[in-house]
Formats: structure tokens, sequence, C-alpha cells
């Protein structure tokens, strides 16, 4: 159970309208799932920079392109890393919130 902002009137913790006074609770859920999307953004766009790494590291036997591929490659598996740990701190946030 949840307070409605505008009526204080307890209502289910799903609710997108509060049934007291008809008031619309979207904008709040809306908030909760942005975090994910961006996470998963996150997550994408690391994959793509470690790939891109990965393989520049992989076409050039050594060299200044294989220190840029593996600086690349590094600075990705960073970012997957980030975004993982925000998907399961999101995933907490929603498992703990529900009663
Ligand atoms: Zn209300």
């Amino acid at each position: 159970m949840k307070k409605c902002p505008y009526c204080a009137e307890e209502i289910q913790e799903e609710a997108i309208k509060c049934k007291y006074c008809q008031s619309s609770l979207v904008k709040q859920a809306e908030n909760k799932t942005t975090a994910l999307p961006k996470g998963l953004q996150l997550f994408l766009i690391g994959l793509a920079v470690a790939l891109v790494g990965y393989y520049f590291s992989s076409i050039s036997g050594g060299g200044i392109l294989d220190m840029l591929g593996g600086g690349l490659a590094m600075a990705g598996d960073l970012v997957v890393v980030y975004a993982c740990y925000l998907g399961v701190k999101y995933l907490w946030q929603k498992v703990t919130n529900k009663k």
C-alpha cells in the first residue's frame, strides 16, 4: 500500500489512478520504469565499445592499434559492469519495494 499524493488515502502499490480522487498517478510509475532502459542502453553501448576494442586488438598483431583496442575493450567492459550494477540495483529496489 502507498499514499495518494493528492488526497492522502491508502491505495494499491500498482495503482495508476487513485480510486478516491481519480488523480492520475502515471507520472510516478514512469519515473520508476525509466531506470532500466537507461541501464540497458548503457549495457549495449558498453558491449559495442568492448566488441570494437576486441576486434581492433585481434586484427592488429601488436603495436599502437593493439594497445588502443585493448584500452577500448577494457573501457567497454567497465561500462558493461556498471550497467549490470544499475540493473541489479533496479531489480533490488523493485523487490524491496514490494510487500
Ligand atoms: Zn487520491
